[in-house]
């Protein structure tokens, strides 16, 4: 299996989304003025196993405007296509993308590829209700042209500490589990990779691994309650496996995933210990 990790310009996000403000201002503090983040990368991944070539999420394009509480900053030249290209893959070979949630910065870049395209059901299901339908409308984010995703169902039973997971891969060894919470569909993939560490594409499952140390629900999680039990789940699969966590917008992302960190669950902080060598039992 190689798994690369690609990326499509970056985004700063104000500082009430990183750090969301307690009780009622949690919410209305994104819409209100405040400083924002320096940039933070937009990752994407793409994964290679048994002959297949797939997408998770596929990072912002240009067309992207700015929103109360981000700032895109991509330009064509760092769009999906540049961003494959520049780890010697191809946007022409992907035969399957699947998508953490369904926000612009993850699947705008759908615009670029020809290929089978999955997101959770209860994603799509989430899309279409009213909340969401305003707010794309509001901040003029329509979803990308043609954007016509096929659902999947968590129905694939336990993985590790998630309760409900979807195999992608005929081996199981890339599988979609579920972590509502930034949004209530949203999922992560965990690949098992030839060491047999679990390398967690968490999509914004967290922005960062500090957040998920600090089991801190994020300011846009319609329910925090949600989130946080999401958070724990999340801290108990890395005490049960070594997992490298690996957040779309964590500035650490990409390093961690080049030296194969693992998360130390017992960690108060963002503490982080090196891999273990031997690879768990699954
Ligand atoms: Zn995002």
């Amino acid at each position: 299996m190689k798994i690369h990790a690609l990326s499509t310009g970056s985004i700063r996000v104000k500082h009430s989304f990183l750090f969301a403000s307690p009780g009622w201002r949690r919410q209305l503090d994104l819409f209100m003025p405040g400083p924002f983040s320096a940039p933070l990368p937009i990752h994407c991944w793409a994964i290679e196993h048994e002959g297949t070539l797939r997408l998770v999420d596929t990072g912002e394009t240009a067309e992207a405007r700015n929103v109360p509480c981000a700032r895109p900053e991509v330009t064509k030249e760092q769009e999906l296509p540049a961003a494959m290209a520049a780890a010697g893959l191809s946007v022409d070979e992907v035969s399957e993308v699947v998508i953490t949630h369904a926000h612009g910065d993850h699947i705008d870049g759908l615009v670029h590829v020809h290929a089978r395209v999955l997101i959770n059901e209860k994603e799509l299901q989430y899309l279409n209700t009213p909340m969401p339908r305003v707010m794309r409308r509001l901040l003029r984010q329509p979803l990308p042209p043609g954007f016509e995703p096929e659902p999947f169902v968590l129905d694939g039973g336990p993985f590790g500490a998630f309760l409900r997971s979807r195999p992608l891969s005929d081996d199981g060894r890339i599988v979609a589990v579920d972590t509502p919470g930034h949004t209530p569909g949203h999922v992560s993939v965990i690949c098992v990779d030839d060491e047999g560490r679990h390398v967690m594409l968490a999509g914004d499952a967290t922005d960062t691994l500090e957040q998920l140390h600090a089991r801190r629900a994020d300011a846009v999680a319609p329910d925090t309650k949600v989130h946080v039990a999401t958070l724990e789940t999340i801290l108990a699969h890395c005490a049960q496996h070594p997992t490298v966590y690996l957040p779309s917008h964590d500035p650490e992302s990409a390093a961690r995933f080049a030296a194969a960190t693992t998360v130390d669950a017992d960690a108060t902080t963002d503490r982080q210990a090196t891999a273990v060598a031997s690879p768990p039992a699954t």
